[in-house]
């Protein structure tokens, strides 16, 4: 069985020069396909004992003007939709360019497996640009110089790795992602039983009620409405709704964990919804750590609210409550609704599209570092037995959570404090109330110097590693 592995990136990164590399001698120009692209090359190599079919999506930069960015995301999303694994390729010594952030879109759209080289690594010139890849949420890349052969070998069993992996799992042709730009929110209510997440369904969906279903991919227990509000697209998944018509075994409790296990799978923003009367109950609790844990954003709702008297003085006391008991979303939005009364929604969905909007935020990474040279001025960090602990660059990794990587001389030495610290400094400065925030430390010696100092490959994913949430 032969696998396909799509090169890809921008133009000028280096791709052809990877291609012919990873081809080698055996390299064998298939003809162009007629018709279909003039553009791409494609080679028959042997890797780790795969056979696999390389294609290049070279050649694009002779394309006619105006006609390039169209024909170069064609290109790249035909050549990645067929493909079995992405070889993204970067410039390292030129950094991250906006060109180089569509493209990843693209990969991450195409739901394939992954590996991320930073090429013209040789030197030391490329080594910003090494950690800025960080941010394109591709995993850790590959410091390579294609045209030298530095970091091949690293490269080459990371690919080895993928492949044995696909072979022993091919046949099962991954699923198709949506198109991220069509995507609906996708919100599901969780709570205790009673809290009146029905009601607060039937209130959100009003009159336009319906239902699609399960869908295809996703197991049978889950029911998706979509809904329009204020002309965003959302889908609701409606986990109470569906217990009903089945017979689950187990008491309440269990069942309101479940709830949120499942919808937690669907769900981007989970709303948990909370009784007025009873209010953040250790199963409230429960739910709230599991969304957040699970990198999910969380919005609190307390229903109910038509029974309460003095509202000001407990939506204070409740707000309040909230921030001490989940102080790993610090700034939760907490709304107050009446879903009986179809009362508040404008407010509770306002908060779910702020947070949505936070927890896919990206921040640059050079507003990231010019922040956390300020942060390590304020407030050096600590000597662990007279060695100063060194930090020296920071980068978000991922989105959804927003998700950061510094790198650090002693990751397990830096004390939860100072930790702290960064994540709070994180969280005002670039307004991510509410959201999980995860913040891995990571040692790393200078990248370039792997080889020469014989550092088996595989070693790699041992790399010290040490995540906060
Ligand atoms: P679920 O188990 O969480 O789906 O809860 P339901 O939606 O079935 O509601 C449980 C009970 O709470 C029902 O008797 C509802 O009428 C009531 N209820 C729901 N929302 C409100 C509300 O906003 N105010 C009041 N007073 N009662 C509500």
């Amino acid at each position: 069985m032969t696998l396909t592995i799509a090169i890809a990136g921008r133009p000028n990164v280096g791709k052809s020069t990877l291609f012919n590399r990873l081809a080698g001698k055996r390299l064998a120009l298939v003809s162009d396909m007629p018709g279909l692209t003039r553009d791409r090359r494609e080679a028959e190599a042997e890797i780790g004992g795969h056979r696999v079919r390389l294609v290049d999506t070279a050649g694009l930069e002779d394309a006619p003007e105006g006609s390039i960015a169209a024909r170069m995301r064609e290109q790249s999303e035909r050549a990645m939709r067929e493909a079995d694994l992405v070889l993204f390729v970067i410039d390292a010594r030129s950094g991250i360019t906006p060109a180089d952030e569509a493209f990843a879109s693209l990969v991450r759209q195409s739901g394939r497996p992954v590996i991320l080289a930073a090429n013209k690594s040789e030197g030391r010139a490329g080594e910003a640009g090494f950690y800025d890849a960080y941010r394109l949420g591709l995993g850790e890349p590959f410091a390579i110089s294609a045209e030298h052969g530095d970091g091949m070998t690293d490269l080459l069993s990371a690919l080895e790795d993928r492949l044995d992996a696909l072979a022993a799992t091919a046949g099962r042709e991954p699923d198709q992602p949506e198109a991220a730009s069509a995507r609906p929110l996708r919100l599901a209510v969780v709570g205790r039983p009673n809290a009146g997440k029905s009601t607060l369904v039937n209130a959100l969906l009003g009159d336009d009620r319906m239902i699609t279903g399960p869908e295809a991919g996703l197991t049978r227990d889950a029911i998706a409405s979509d809904l329009t509000w204020e002309g965003r697209a959302i889908k609701l998944y409606d986990t109470a709704g569906l217990r009903r018509k089945s017979r689950i075994t187990g008491g309440p409790e269990q069942l309101a964990v479940g709830d949120a296990i499942n919808a937690i799978r669907f769900a981007e923003v989970v709303v948990l919804l909370i009784d007025v009367e009873q209010p953040f109950e250790k199963q409230d609790l429960q739910i709230a750590e599991l969304v957040v844990d699970e990198g999910r954003a969380l919005v609190i709702a307390v229903n109910k609210w038509d029974l309460v008297g003095d509202r000001n003085a407990y939506a204070k006391a409740l707000r309040e409550t909230a921030e001490r008991l989940l102080p790993q979303a610090k700034g939760v939005p907490v709304v107050f609704v009446s879903a009986i009364a179809a009362r508040g929604l404008d407010k509770l969905m306002a908060a779910v599209f702020d947070t949505y909007e936070k927890w896919n935020r990206r921040i640059s990474t050079g507003t990231l570092n010019r922040w956390f040279q300020q942060m390590l001025e304020r407030h050096t960090p600590p000597a662990v037995d007279g060695k100063r602990i060194k930090l020296r660059f920071i980068t978000q990794s991922n989105a959804r959570p927003p998700t950061f990587v510094a790198f650090c001389s002693h990751p397990d030495e830096l004390p939860e404090s100072y930790i702290r610290y960064l994540v709070n400094g994180l969280r005002e400065t670039f307004d991510l109330a509410g959201v999980p925030i995860r913040l891995y430390l990571r040692k790393r010696e200078n990248p370039f110097d792997r080889e020469r100092s014989g550092t088996p490959a595989r070693s790699r994913s041992r790399a010290q590693t040490r995540g906060r949430r």
